[in-house]
């Protein structure tokens, strides 16, 4: 059966978030009372559709869902380059914008994080990603022309943060910059904030397939379910630590065929070409759920060697390549 990109998209993730809820579900219902502890902990889940994906929570106090959504939903509100009255759209549309705290903080980590990988992660990609057209979902393979003329306006050294008065500045007019790599990221973080701010410490955030462990699941360390994405295999069970992030990046999430060649919605910034190297996906786990999906699309575009350098300098990560 044929499905559009989007909804082939959503099948997909639905299928990765899936196997993570099944899976947390049978730990649920098989965590039985124990003879000397006829009490049982319930725990509750809750879902909603936020940042183009579907997020879940479970978590032993009721309360867990809504201060993740609301605060997802605030993040979202400020980044998403889809709502046109965002701080993120505002600035795109303008080139020169005084932002909040959040939005000038998550510009000033991608701008490391570009520091940090060589130019590999890059959120200037922005409008590299509109001429394929993974921003309205019509794909094409763009004329050479059009990409090199488009990378002239790519290079995170060409965004300017005023430090003084939060204000963000393009150096040319034109570019664009696109949250996507990042701030599903940063909102898990800031929602685990706000969880333990309301005194919660046990709860377990999937977010569309990347997912955050706070405290403990029903039997012990939160587990997960890991699977191949292009093979749709399970490839193992993960238990991540009391405060870890798992975040996937690949080229089977939003992809199109050309002539037999397949194009994927990471874009390599020097090229201007979606990556392609020798992998297919790339796992990341780190105490920052931030880190964990800006280091994931990273290692994507890097590839298996520069990848697995990359993760070295960053002490606590755990990374899984797949070919
Ligand atoms: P992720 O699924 O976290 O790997 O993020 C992929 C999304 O990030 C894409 O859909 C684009 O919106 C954006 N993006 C594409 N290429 C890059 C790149 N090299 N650096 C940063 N963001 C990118
Ligand atoms: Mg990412």
């Amino acid at each position: 059966m044929a499905f559009n990109p989007r909804v082939r998209r959503y099948l997909i993730i639905f299928l990765i978030a899936g196997w993570a809820i099944s899976l947390s579900y049978f730990f649920l219902r098989s965590n039985k009372p124990s003879r000397h502890n006829q009490k049982t902990t319930r725990f509750y889940r809750d879902n909603r559709l936020l940042m183009g994906t579907f997020w879940e929570v479970v978590s032993p106090d009721k309360r867990a869902g809504e201060i993740v959504f609301s605060e997802t939903k605030r993040i979202e509100g400020l980044l998403s380059k889809y709502i046109p009255e965002s701080e993120i759209s505002q600035l795109n549309r303008i080139g020169r914008l005084k932002v909040s705290p959040d939005t000038f903080y998550i510009i000033k980590r991608s701008k490391e994080f570009w520091q940090e990988t060589a130019g590999a992660f890059d959120i200037s990609v922005a409008p590299l990603v509109d001429i394929w057209g993974f921003s309205d979902q019509k794909h094409k393979v763009p004329s050479i022309d059009l990409i090199q003329d488009t990378l002239g306006l790519v290079g995170s050294d060409k965004i300017i943060l005023h430090e003084n008065d939060n204000v963000v500045e393009f150096k040319l007019s034109g570019m664009k910059i696109d949250l996507g790599a990042i701030a599903k990221g940063y909102a898990l973080d800031c929602a685990a904030v706000r969880l333990k701010e309301k005194g919660i410490s046990n709860c377990l955030i999937n977010a569309g397939g990347q997912v955050y462990a706070l405290g403990k699941g029903p039997k012990g360390n939160w587990r997960i379910v890991i699977q191949n994405p292009r093979k749709r295999q399970v490839s193992g069970i993960i238990e991540l630590e009391k405060e870890e992030s798992i975040s996937t990046s690949g080229d089977y999430e939003q992809f199109f065929f050309d002539k037999g060649k397949r194009y994927s919605h990471i874009i390599n910034p020097k090229t201007g070409y979606p990556a392609t190297n020798d992998i297919s996906s790339v796992t990341v786990i780190a105490g920052s759920a931030l880190e964990a999906d800006a280091l994931s699309t990273a290692i994507f575009v890097l590839g298996k060697g520069k990848g697995e350098e990359l993760s070295k300098r960053f002490p606590g990560t755990k990374i899984k390549i797949y070919q």
